[in-house]
């Protein structure tokens, strides 16, 4: 045989290989959307359900009551109670393979609905003191509904699965109540990604902001961390009519908040990362003619880079107190670190958008500018590597900005995407096991 035949045969056995592989994916991809075809009028009972019953962070007892029963049902061994009412379902494939683990958030937020859909909410609950309407108005309904739909389908196909895939379903990623630890955080705390360790995690989110069918993800930095700032400035209370006499907070509140918007715009390099600051809330005096003793203020940090964060903590505290001691009065700064920054693992991040491109069509996958808000599945990415993306819930025809956002009382889905959001995860759940 000479160099170039061994060559020729060598081809074409590579082409059969790559051929048979191709196929075997075609077929699986074939096989998984008939079965999303069938759990899908389940998987929109199951949204309609949990959004008819929402439920605030770490209160989630009717959700996680649901999902533990669905994965009973489908035979995964099931663990409840992870923080506070967080649930893990183990599904061993019939074949040998890695672990990876998916995960959905369970809670709602304290917000009154007004979609006027037939099954919107109408619960009423505490949240920190005080009586407020509950509803999923961003989307975790949707994403435990999918999750619970993926479990089914992979339940199903369980035999010829290589390897394991663990779910992840978890409370108060919207935050915990006040006084109570909670969220992915406290999940991993408490063992989430242990026994077995997962090698990667896949999450994903429902986005007012993108056209149904259309996904968006980001390798490297993606979501923004988010902070918690707190600045109780003190001065010293006098007649309004006498400011002399005391050291007034208010005017040295004023100037705070305007230097806290001079960080980003004139300290930081505006061409490395994007950075937000907002006082969002100032209360302080009673009355129109007493200048009073302190007022407080507080906001939020968003930063897509941890030395600039670290930075920009050092900066708004160093300008609050200066400002308040040129005025003879002290600010006292308190910044609480929420979220980190919600970082794709560059590798897994590649993978995830050809898996994307293979189930969902190549043009319906684009990659997404970073955003300023912020998830907490970036703390399962502090342990393994993990692929966060956003599924777009914009029905066709309607142009993205006319729709409401995440959080406003009017959120609204096309429940199409649950089905989409199926597909495509178990799509990434087999592509990812499969590689090995
Ligand atoms: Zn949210
Ligand atoms: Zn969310």
């Amino acid at each position: 045989m000479n160099q170039y035949a061994f060559m020729t045969i060598a081809a074409v056995t590579v082409f059969t290989t790559n051929f048979a592989a191709a196929q075997s994916d075609s077929l699986r991809q074939q096989r998984i959307a008939e079965l999303a075809d069938t759990v899908e009028n389940k998987v929109i009972a199951w949204r309609r359900d949990i959004h008819q019953n929402p439920e605030l962070g770490n209160r989630e007892f009717r959700t996680s009551k649901l999902v533990a029963d669905h994965l009973r049902s489908l035979g995964l061994e099931v663990k409840t109670g992870i923080a506070h009412t967080g649930v893990i379902g183990i599904l061993k494939g019939g074949l040998p393979g890695p672990v990876v683990a998916l995960r959905a958030d369970m809670d709602a937020l304290p917000v009154s609905e007004e979609t006027g859909l037939p099954f919107a909410s109408k619960t009423r609950a505490m949240w920190a003191g005080q009586e407020v309407g509950v509803a999923h108005v961003c989307g975790h309904d949707g994403h435990t509904a999918i999750l619970m739909g993926v479990a089914d389908v992979l339940a199903t196909m369980k035999d010829q699965i290589p390897g394991t895939v663990k779910f992840i379903f978890q409370p108060a990623e919207e935050g915990s109540p006040p006084g109570e630890e909670g969220g992915a955080s406290l999940m991993v705390k408490e063992g989430a990604l242990k026994n077995p360790v997962p090698e990667a995690v896949f999450g994903l989110h429902l986005n007012s902001r993108t056209q149904l069918g259309r996904a968006g993800y980001r390798a490297g930095p993606f979501m923004a961390s988010g902070d918690t700032l707190k600045i109780i400035v003190k001065g010293a209370q006098t007649h309004g009519a006498l400011p002399w006499l005391g050291i007034d907070p208010i005017v040295i509140a004023s100037q705070v908040v305007l230097g806290l918007q001079t960080i980003q715009s004139r300290q930081v390099n505006v061409l490395l990362e994007p950075s937000v600051i907002t006082v969002g809330a100032i209360n302080g005096g009673n009355r129109s003619n007493i200048i009073p003793e302190s007022v407080e203020m507080i906001g939020t940090i968003r930063t897509l880079d941890e030395g600039m964060r670290l930075d920009i903590h050092r900066r708004i505290a160093n300008s609050a107190q200066s400002i308040a001691q040129s005025s003879g009065g002290t600010a006292e700064v308190t910044i609480t670190r929420d979220y980190d920054v919600t970082t794709n693992d560059e590798k897994l991040a590649d993978f995830g958008a050809r898996s994307l491109r293979a189930s969902m069509g190549e043009s319906n996958v684009f990659v997404n500018p970073k955003v300023t808000v912020s998830e907490d599945f970036s703390a399962y990415q502090k342990v393994v590597p993990g692929f966060f993306f956003f599924l777009g819930v914009v029905p066709e025809g309607t142009p993205p900005k006319t729709v409401f956002p995440n959080h406003s009382p009017k959120f609204w889905i096309d429940e199409k995407v649950l089905k989409i959001g199926v597909k495509a995860m178990v799509n990434l759940t087999l592509d990812y096991l499969s590689q090995k």
